[in-house]
């Protein structure tokens, strides 16, 4: 079974074409600037050397979501011969709410929930939504199936959810914490738990998905009790350009001082804030490693701040569940960056954490990288979301 994963933002389009025969990824590609002048689609071929670049305008999904089906089926970059030959779609999507603790087969009902959590992520769902109605258009026949970013969080207890605040305001509004990239959380927990040699149901673990936006999860059993991001991803770690954790009366404090409006304020923690408003510099964390080997004070602060806030939570994560089986490192910043693994897990022997600091030195592959006597195992885990969404999406169909 061929299927299509698609991951739509507002003006960008990932997708995959993945054959579950043997769950290779045939065809990857991007699409960028919808809607937006200088539209271009970006595609490569497992096996063939280049890449498929087609720069045309393109005013929405609709158009884009056409382009890529005309790129699959292209003689040299493209993985089948007819659109007939696209059996899926899974399309991720970013909230479900508590609506989803799983995926679901996309329906009238399922749609209208997905709208419901607008409010809720106002950046993803609209335009995870103009994706699946611009395939329904396209693909009338093909069944789609959602899967969410929060399904796997939704597991949390009571107290890991509710925030200290009045509780009509959860009733009322939905005010809780929901966690975020939950796909990558339960791949890298499962891979884990096999490089454990250990049913997932017997093991405890940390999940530390580090990239532009980055949050940790705690699993045990297989099932989420706790996770850094909150009710949007704006919670937790320092990130490239959000601010993480930071002590809410700083919010109204800045309104008065600083004039702002929500948006405003929300755009300065979003977008403004992180290792790139403490630096100024950038929000890639290659380019603050290169100012901080340079003297650059505050990148090397950046780094560091970063660095104690993911300790802090494996530190807190390791005690609410009563120890930990493996640590995991994940996405771009998790698999690439050697010098920010070394440093988180510099000085946690106390915990039974001793990092391998030759083994450390790799980039991108699945590998362990604690001491042989190490209590617990460091693990380095390539994420693999477009996988586990390919999965849900046969399982369902199926
Ligand atoms: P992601 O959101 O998972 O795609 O991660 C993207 C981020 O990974 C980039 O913004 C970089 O900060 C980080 N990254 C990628 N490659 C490296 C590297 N070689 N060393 C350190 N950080 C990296």
């Amino acid at each position: 079974m061929k299927v299509l994963v698609l991951n739509c933002g507002s003006s960008s389009l990932k997708y995959q074409l993945i054959d579950m025969s043997n769950e290779e990824a045939l065809c990857v590609g991007l699409v960028e600037r919808i809607g937006i002048e200088g539209s271009v689609l970006k595609q490569e071929k497992e096996g063939v050397e280049g890449k498929l670049i087609k720069e045309q305008p393109m005013k929405n999904h609709q158009d884009a979501i056409k382009l890529v089906l005309e790129a699959l089926i292209d003689e040299t970059y493209g993985a089948v011969k007819s659109m007939d030959e696209i059996e899926a779609v899974g399309h991720r999507v970013v909230h479900g709410g508590e609506n989803f603790a799983s995926s679901v087969i996309i329906t009238e009902e399922v749609k209208n929930a997905i709208k419901g959590c607008f409010d809720l992520a106002p950046l993803h769902n609209p335009a995870n939504m103009m994706g699946i109605e611009a395939c329904e258009e396209i693909l009338p026949n093909v069944p789609m199936v959602a899967v969410f970013d929060t399904a796997f969080h939704q597991t949390m207890p009571k107290k890991s959810y509710l925030y200290g605040l009045p509780y009509e305001l959860y009733k009322k509004y939905g005010i809780r914490r929901y966690g975020f990239h939950g796909t990558s959380h339960k791949y890298v927990s499962q891979r884990a738990a096999d490089m454990l040699g250990k049913d997932i149901k017997d093991t405890k673990i940390i999940s530390c998905h580090l990239g532009n936006g980055a949050s940790i999860a705690a699993i045990e059993g297989g099932k989420c009790i706790d996770t850094s991001m909150g009710f949007t991803p704006l919670e937790g770690l320092i990130m490239g350009t959000r601010c993480g954790d930071i002590d809410s009366a700083i919010i109204p404090f800045l309104i008065e001082k600083e004039n702002l409006t929500p948006q405003g304020l929300s755009d300065l923690m979003n977008k403004e804030s992180g290792v790139y408003g403490m630096t100024g510099i950038s929000s890639d964390f290659r380019d603050i490693e290169k100012a901080a080997a340079e003297g650059h004070e505050l990148a090397q602060v950046a780094l560091d701040a970063y660095d104690q806030t993911v300790k802090k939570y494996i530190g807190s994560y390791t005690a609410e569940m009563n120890g930990v089986d493996a640590i995991v490192f994940t996405a771009g910043v998790g698999e690439n960056g050697i010098e920010t693994r070394e440093s988180i897990m510099r000085n946690m022997d106390f915990l039974g954490m001793k990092l391998d600091k030759e083994a450390n030195k790799v980039r991108g592959k699945e590998t362990v990288i604690s001491t042989a006597d190490s209590k617990v195992k460091i693990l380095l885990i390539p994420t693999n979301e477009e996988l586990v969404i390919a999965r849900d999406t046969v399982a369902l169909v199926k």
